[in-house]
C-alpha cells in the first residue's frame, strides 16, 4: 500500500514550549526536555545532549508526567489531630506550620542540640541537607545510604579513593571483559544500559555474577547464578587461581599500590600489622638494590615484594603482597572448597579465573597517549588491561559487603585494571585521597546548644580514636554510626534511628525529622513493629515514646500518617535543585559534570520545595550561615539563592560552572549572580572535558591531581595509593585485642576483632549464621524493577500497568517438592514473621533462593489508590521477615542487622521456609498476609479517580 495515502504524522508538534530539566524518577540524573502545552506538561523525552543519558529515557523517565500530575499528591500543610497512625490530620498555613517547626526547633536546638534527628531518604540534596543539619548542631544528620549501598562506597573509598557507580564506570568503549556483581535495574539505569549496548554491539564478553537471571543480567553471556552472600568466597577463589597461575599484574602493584609496603611482625604487641614508617611517617619498603628499608616515594626504589626483613630495631616485617598472596592462596579458597558454599562449580570457577588473566594480560590495550606519573616518571603510551567490573546492592546488602566490596577491588587491582584503558574509570570528583577526606564530626566538645558543629557529620575514620563516643564509650549518634557498633559507618545508620529513638538507646530524642523516607513502609525492616515503634507510648507519661515527628513529603506515603507535622513538597519539575560534585556526582569518566533543575512548572497546590522550607527554617532559627548581622536572611531568594550564592570554601560552592563575575571560572570562581542563566542555557548542565594526557591512571597522573587540585576536587596533587592492605582496619582489629588508648568496651571486643581485618576476609552472614539451616533452608531476596524506583514508582499509573502487583518468585525444583504451581497461595517464614503471597515458579534463579520485586505492595488506603488495588490485595513487602536487629547475644544486647564495620542494613542476609497454604485458602478472594488497616485519607487529597487517564487538549491538560 502506498503510504501516501494513509499519511502518519511521525512528529507532531505537541507543545507550544520545551524546557530542559534533570529528571528524578530513580537516581540516575539524566537530562530531559518536557514539552509543555498551555503551561501543562505534555511529554517528556530525554535530551540528547545530556552527558548522563545521551537522549536515552526510560519507561520511569518518560513516565514523570504521571508523577506530576498523580492524586497522591500532598497539597496543604498538615497538622494531625487524632493519634498517630489514625490519618486524622487538619489542614493550617504555611505560616503555623513553619511556626510549629521553627519552635519545636528551636526549643531542642536551645537545650540539646542532639535531640534532633534528621535523617533524609532518596534526598538529592544532601550537599544542602548536611550543611543546614551541621548548623543546627546536632550530630544526627544521614541520608539513606546507610540502609542502601554504604559497603559499596566504603568498600571503595578505603581500598581506591574511588568506588562504583557515581563514582566510576567500566571504560565501555574499550572493556573486553565485563564482570558485573548482583546489580538491580534502578541503580545507575540508563548509563549501564547504554553501556551494555556498547559491549554486546562490540561482542565484548558479559558475565553476571547473580542469584536471579532478571534484567541486566538476561542479556548477560554467562550467568552465574550464585548463592546469595556468597560473593566474597567467589571472589577470594578468583584471587586464589590468580595467584597460584602467577597472573598478576606485580609492575602496577609496585607503582600504584601499598603492596610492596613493609608490615611489621610482632605478634601480640600493639604494633603489630602496622606499616613500618621513618621519623617523618612516610612508609617504608624493603630495597632489594640497597638491602635496606627506604621511603616508597623515593623515585629509585627496588622493592621487595616477598620475604622477612629485619628492621635496625631488630624487628620482623614483610611486604603487604607476600601476606597478601599468603591469605588467597590458603586452600581455604581453592575452587574445590568454595563450589559448595557459593554454587558455582569449581570449574567454573577456574575458567573465569583463566578468562580473566587471558584478556588482562594477552590482549592488552595500548593508547598512543604520553603521560607523565606523580613521580615525574614519563611514559609514552597507557597500557591497559580491558577487564572491568561493576557491583551493587547484590554485594552490598549483606553483613559481610564491606569484605566483599574490598574483595572486587583488590582483584581488580591485581589485574592492573583500574583507571587504565578498558578498566575501570573514575568519575570526577573522584578518585580522593583520605587527606581531601573529612572524618565525622560529632565528639562530645563538638555539641553545644545553639552551636553549630565545628565539621561534616560523615566522614572516614582512620582509627579508633576518631569514633564518635562520649566519656563512657557509649555512642554520641543515635544510629549509633561510628561507634564499637558500626566504626565505619561513613553513611549513617537510618535504618537503627526508629528503634534506638524508640528504645532510647542510647538516649531519647525529642524531634525526628525525615525527608522522602517511607519508613513505615517499605524502607524499614521490620515493617510492623516500626509502625509499633512510631505509636508507642510511654506508660508514665502517655506520652509518645518518639515525642515530635515533622515529615516532609510530596505524596500520601505510608509514613505521613505517622507524623505530627506534614510539610508537604512539590514535585521535582516545580522546584530549583542542584546535582553538585560536593554531593553525588553525575560525571562521566571523559568529564566532569553538574547540573540543575528549574521549575517548568508552578505548584497548583498549597505546597513549597523542602529545601526551600529548610532554608526558611534555618532563617527563623538564626543558624549563623542562614542569617546576616542583625538576623537578616542570608539566602532571602530561597534554595536558588543558596546554590548560587553559598560557598563552602572561598571560591568553591554548589555548582563547578560558569563561576565567576563573568561566568568563565570553572570549579573556583566567584559566585556568579547569572550562574543558573547559563545553566539553563546550556540545557541545565555543565559539562567540562578532562585533558587526554589525564585520562587514565588518574590516581598517579601528574596532569589529572594538577587538574583536581586546581578544581578544588582534592586537597592538593599527592597521588592516591591503593591500600590493598588497610591500616585502618588493622588499628581496629588491634583496639578489639585490647591495645591502644581507645579499645573497646569487652562485650565488643571479639566482634571488632573478628570483623575488623587489613585484607579482606568471609564469613557467614550474620541473620543466616544464628537460624537453622536445616529449619530455614532458603535465602529471599528482593530485586529491583527496571520500570519502578521505590515506592515512588509503584503508584505512577503508567508504571503500575507495568507491575501491578507481585509474587514470590521460586525455583521450579523448589516448586515440584512442595507441589507447588504458578499462582498459589504459600506461606514464607523467617525466624522474624510470616507473610502470605502468590507464587510463581522459574528457572532462572539460584536453587536455594526465592526472591520478589521490591516496594510494590503498599498498604490500603496510602498513595491516594483505589481500595481494590493489586497492591493492597496482592502485592506484598519482604520486609516483615527482616528482623531490624540481631538476636540477644551472650551479653545481653542486640546488634543492628547491619555490617560490623560500616552498619549497613543487611536486607538479603534473611534466611527462610516455604510451605504451600492449605486447600482451603488457595481461593480466589485470598489476599497476602500480613495485611493492615485501611489508612483513612487527609481531607486534601482529591477523590480518587475510577481510571486514571491523561488527556491534553488546546486549553489544558487533564
Ligand atoms: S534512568 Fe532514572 S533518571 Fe534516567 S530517565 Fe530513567 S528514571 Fe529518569
Amino acid at each position: 500500500m502506498d503510504g501516501s495515502q494513509h499519511p502518519v504524522d511521525k512528529s507532531p508538534i505537541v507543545s507550544d514550549k520545551v524546557d530542559t530539566t534533570t529528571c528524578y524518577m530513580c537516581a540516575c540524573r539524566c537530562g530531559i526536555k518536557v514539552h509543555l502545552l498551555d503551561g501543562k506538561i505534555r511529554y517528556i523525552e530525554g535530551n540528547p545532549d545530556h552527558p548522563v543519558n545521551k537522549g536515552v529515557l526510560c519507561a520511569k523517565g518518560s513516565a514523570g508526567i504521571m508523577q506530576h500530575y498523580s492524586p497522591a499528591r500532598l497539597s496543604k500543610p498538615l497538622r494531625r489531630i487524632g493519634e498517630r497512625g489514625s490519618g486524622e490530620f487538619k489542614e493550617i498555613e504555611w505560616g503555623e506550620a513553619l511556626d510549629i517547626a521553627t519552635s519545636w526547633l528551636a526549643s531542642v536546638r536551645a537545650t540539646d542540640p542532639k535531640r534532633l534527628a534528621f535523617f533524609t531518604g532518596r534526598d538529592q540534596s544532601q550537599a544542602l541537607t548536611s550543611w543546614w543539619a551541621q548548623q543546627f548542631g546536632t550530630p544526627n544528620y544521614a541520608a539513606h545510604g546507610g540502609f542502601c549501598s554504604v559497603n559499596m562506597a566504603t568498600g571503595g573509598i578505603y581500598t581506591f579513593g574511588s568506588a562504583f557507580w557515581e563514582f566510576s564506570e567500566p571504560d565501555w568503549d574499550n572493556t573486553k571483559y565485563f564482570l558485573m556483581f548482583g546489580v538491580a535495574e534502578d541503580h545507575d539505569s540508563n548509563p549501564i544500559k547504554m553501556g551494555l549496548g556498547k559491549l554486546k554491539g562490540r561482542g565484548a564478553k558479559y558475565v553476571s555474577v547473580n542469584p536471579v537471571q532478571t534484567g541486566y543480567t538476561a542479556i548477560a553471556d554467562e550467568w552465574l547464578g550464585i548463592t546469595p552472600g556468597t560473593d566474597g568466597l567467589f571472589v577470594m577463589s578468583l584471587m586464589h587461581e590468580l595467584l597460584r597461575a602467577g597472573k598478576v599484574d606485580v609492575d602496577y602493584l609496585i607503582r600504584y599500590t601499598n603492596a610492596p609496603y613493609l608490615v611489621i611482625e610482632n605478634p601480640g604487641a600493639a604494633d603489630h600489622g602496622l606499616f613500618v614508617r621513618d621519623e617523618d611517617g612516610n612508609e617504608l619498603c624493603w630495597d632489594r638494590v640497597r638491602n635496606m628499608a627506604v621511603p616508597f616515594k623515593d623515585k629509585t626504589l627496588k622493592p621487595e615484594m616477598k620475604g622477612t626483613f629485619e628492621l635496625p630495631d631488630g624487628k620482623k616485617a614483610r611486604p603487604v603482597f607476600e601476606l597478601l598472596a599468603e591469605r588467597y592462596l590458603d586452600s581455604q579458597y581453592n575452587p574445590d572448597v568454595v563450589a559448595y558454599q557459593t554454587g558455582i562449580e569449581a570449574d567454573t570457577i577456574r575458567r573465569i579465573a583463566a578468562e580473566l588473566a587471558e584478556v588482562a594480560f594477552e590482549q592488552e590495550i595500548t593508547i598512543d597517549q604520553p603521560w607523565t606519573d606523580w613521580r615525574g616518571e614519563k611514559h609514552d603510551k597507557m597500557i591497559g588491561r580491558p577487564v572491568a567490573m561493576h557491583a551493587m546492592r547484590g554485594i552490598s546488602a549483606h553483613s559481610n559487603g564491606f569484605h566483599t566490596c574490598r574483595a572486587i577491588h583488590l582483584l581488580q587491582i591485581l589485574l592492573g585494571s583500574i583507571d587504565c584503558p578498558g578498566g575501570l574509570r573514575y568519575k570526577a570528583p573522584y578518585p580522593k585521597g583520605f587527606n581531601s577526606l573529612p572524618k565525622p564530626t560529632g565528639q562530645p566538645g563538638d555539641i553545644n546548644p545553639n552551636t553549630p558543629l565545628p565539621g561534616p557529620h560523615l566522614g572516614f575514620v582512620q582509627g579508633p580514636e576518631d569514633l564518635l563516643l562520649d566519656d563512657n564509650g557509649d555512642p554520641m549518634r543515635i544510629d549509633k554510626a561510628f561507634s564499637w557498633d558500626a566504626p565505619m559507618a561513613s553513611h549513617g545508620m537510618m535504618h537503627s534511628v526508629i528503634p534506638n529513638a524508640w528504645k532510647g538507646d542510647p538516649y531519647n530524642i525529642e524531634l525526628l525529622f525525615m525527608y522522602m523516607a517511607n519508613m513505615a513502609w517499605n524502607s524499614s525492616m521490620n515493617t510492623a513493629d516500626t509502625i509499633d515503634m512510631l505509636t508507642d507510648k510511654d506508660e508514665e507519661t502517655g506520652e509518645y515514646k518518639i515525642p515530635r515527628i515533622i515529615y516532609s513529603d510530596a505524596f500520601y506515603s505510608e509514613t505521613v500518617p505517622y507524623a505530627d507535622l506534614i510539610l508537604p513538597d512539590t514535585t521535582y519539575l516545580e522546584r530549583w535543585d542542584c546535582m553538585s560534585t560536593l554531593d553525588r556526582p553525575i560525571s562521566d569518566a571523559e568529564g566532569v559534570a553538574d547540573a540543575i533543575r528549574h521549575p517548568v512548572v508552578e505548584p497548583d497546590r498549597d505546597v513549597r520545595p523542602f529545601q526551600d522550607v529548610l532554608i526558611d527554617l534555618g532563617s527563623r532559627l538564626g543558624l549563623p550561615g542562614l542569617i546576616k548581622e542583625g538576623g537578616r536572611k542570608r539566602y532571602p531568594g530561597g534554595y536558588k539563592d543558596y546554590i548560587v550564592n553559598h560557598e563552602r570554601a572561598p571560591g568553591i560552592g554548589s555548582l563547578a560552572g560558569f563561576r565567576g563575575k563573568d561566568g568563565i571560572e570553572k570549579g573556583k570562581g566567584e559566585p556568579n549572580p547569572n550562574q543558573l542563566d547559563e545553566y539553563i542555557k546550556n540545557g541545565c548542565f555543565w559539562y567540562d572535558k578532562i585533558p587526554e594526557e589525564a585520562s587514565y591512571f588518574r590516581h598517579a597522573n601528574k596532569a589529572y591531581l594538577e587538574y583536581a587540585a586546581g578544581m578544588g576536587f582534592i586537597k592538593d596533587a599527592s597521588p592516591i595509593i591503593f591500600n590493598l592492605y588497610s591500616e585502618p582496619q588493622q588499628k581496629f582489629k588491634l583496639a578489639g585485642q585490647g591495645h591502644g588508648d581507645h579499645v573497646p568496651p569487652d562485650e565488643h571486643k571479639e566482634r571488632i576483632e573478628k570483623h575488623f581485618d587489613p585484607l579482606p576476609i568471609w564469613y557467614e552472614p550474620f541473620d543466616q549464621a544464628v537460624v537453622d539451616a536445616d529449619e530455614f533452608p532458603l535465602h529471599a531476596l528482593t530485586q529491583r524493577p527496571a520500570a519502578m524506583y521505590h515506592s515512588w514508582g509503584s503508584q505512577n499509573a503508567w508504571l503500575r500497568q507495568i507491575h501491578g502487583t507481585n509474587r514470590l518468585y521460586i525455583p521450579a525444583s523448589l516448586a515440584k517438592r512442595h507441589d507447588i504451581q504458578d499462582e498459589d497461595w504459600v506461606y514464607l517464614s523467617s525466624r522474624n514473621g510470616r507473610i502470605k503471597v502468590r507464587a510463581a515458579v522459574m528457572t532462572g534463579v539460584n536453587s536455594k533462593t526465592v526472591w520478589t520485586w521490591n516496594a510494590i505492595g503498599k498498604r490500603s488506603g496510602a498513595w491516594n489508590l483505589d481500595e481494590d488495588s493489586k497492591e493492597f490485595t496482592e502485592g506484598f513487602l519482604l520486609n516483615h521477615l527482616i528482623d531490624d536487629s540481631l538476636p540477644e547475644n551472650q551479653h545481653g544486647y542486640k546488634y543492628s542487622n547491619s555490617d560490623p564495620v560500616t552498619g549497613q542494613a543487611a536486607w538479603f542476609d534473611v534466611r527462610v521456609k516455604i510451605e504451600k497454604a492449605p486447600p482451603e485458602e488457595q481461593t480466589t478472594d485470598a489476599i497476602s498476609e500480613p495485611h493492615f488497616d485501611t489508612l483513612k485519607p487527609p481531607p486534601t487529597l482529591p477523590d480518587r479517580p475510577g481510571v486514571m487517564g491523561y488527556v491534553v487538549k488546546k486549553g489544558g491538560a487533564s
